[in-house]
């Protein structure tokens, strides 16, 4: 039996709901009408998982809840849209297939990045300084797997399918974890292609405006990884026997996110180990909570819930490939 929670209420003006909690449980308040209004206190506990929150202390608004049994999160409440994911895409399925498009924004994103590593490389041995484009590689290569778990969970926990620019990216990453597999049998190009659109817009006027060997240091690896992410995402969820004994080796050294550290982001309660290029930083941002805490920050500003908040529903929970799909990878 979940313990009594109480707490005491008062509005003033732009009231923004906000709840002081004496004991674990409720969920996080109702969105805030007002993002400017202060508040009393936050919840301590927003979900059965989670840990304590210590945030600071505001003033002015109050309210009051008593509560017996366990709370439920009100789906309507949510700020995503409905699962569109009804069955899982098949062997030859057109989604998972590499079109010409495709190919030629993986060809796009490679070229920017070579030239970046060109210009990096050029510039070194022209001004003879080789150390500090390689610790800016370093650093390009540690920052990668930083902001690939930073745009996983927000496309894992934002948005839906109709979300401008992002929409495709957050629906396939959605339906990910549904049906995990599956990525496995997605061809490479149409595996990376959103990514090596992004680097394409983003490297090509650093290519052109710059001639900075530090800098394309930093940039050629930092663009490299995040592109190649999805691709490590892959290896992740392949089982041994299929892995390249040199990927193999790459994971098992931590170069590349593990195939255990990854399979525990889709265990529950599927909020931790968003990183997938090394996977060097999941150990640091969960233990310390970050993206619960930038979720707070998200909520209590725009009044979004994430939807690691809800309970786990059948489309976070994994549903296992059946002897009716074809398990054929494709070519
Ligand atoms: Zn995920
Ligand atoms: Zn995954």
């Amino acid at each position: 039996m979940p313990a009594r929670a109480t707490a005491t209420a008062t509005a003033n003006t732009s009231p923004a709901p906000a709840v002081s909690i004496a004991q674990p449980l409720p969920p996080p308040p109702q969105p805030l009408p007002n993002p400017s209004t202060t508040l009393q206190s936050y919840p301590r506990h927003r979900h059965r998982h989670r840990h304590r929150q210590h945030l600071p202390s505001p003033s002015r608004v109050h309210c009051s809840t008593t509560t017996t049994t366990k709370p439920k999160h009100n789906p309507a409440k949510l700020v995503i849209e409905p699962s569109r994911l009804q069955t899982p895409p098949i062997f030859n399925d057109p989604s998972l297939q590499s079109t010409w498009s495709h190919r030629a924004w993986v060809a796009c994103g490679c070229t920017t990045v070579l030239v970046s590593l060109a210009k990096c490389v050029t510039a070194a041995a022209n001004s003879h300084m080789w150390l500090e484009p390689i610790l800016a590689g370093l650093v390009g290569y540690v920052l990668a797997d930083l902001g690939s778990g930073v745009y996983h969970w927000a496309i894992d926990n934002y948005g839906g399918s109709t979300t401008p620019v992002f929409g495709s990216q957050i629906e396939a990453f959605q339906g990910h974890h549904k049906w995990p597999w599956t990525i496995t049998r997605r061809q490479f190009a149409n595996n990376i292609q959103a990514l090596a659109r992004a680097v394409t817009f983003t490297v090509l006027p650093i290519d052109l405006a710059f001639n900075s060997p530090v800098l394309h240091g930093f940039v050629a690896v930092c663009s490299g990884c995040i592109m190649f992410s999805q691709q490590f995402h892959a290896w992740a969820h392949s089982t041994k026997s299929r892995l390249p004994p040199p990927v193999l080796a790459l994971q098992d050294a931590g170069v590349l996110v593990s195939r255990s550290q990854h399979a525990a982001h889709h265990r529950q309660p599927y909020n931790n180990n968003y990183c997938i290029v090394s996977g060097v930083w999941n150990e640091f941002l969960d233990e310390h909570k970050v993206f619960e805490a930038l979720e707070m920050v998200v909520f209590f500003k725009l009044g979004v819930r994430p939807r690691s908040w809800t309970e786990p529903n059948l489309d976070w929970a994994e549903e296992i490939e059946t002897p009716q799909i074809l398990r054929t990878p494709l070519i």
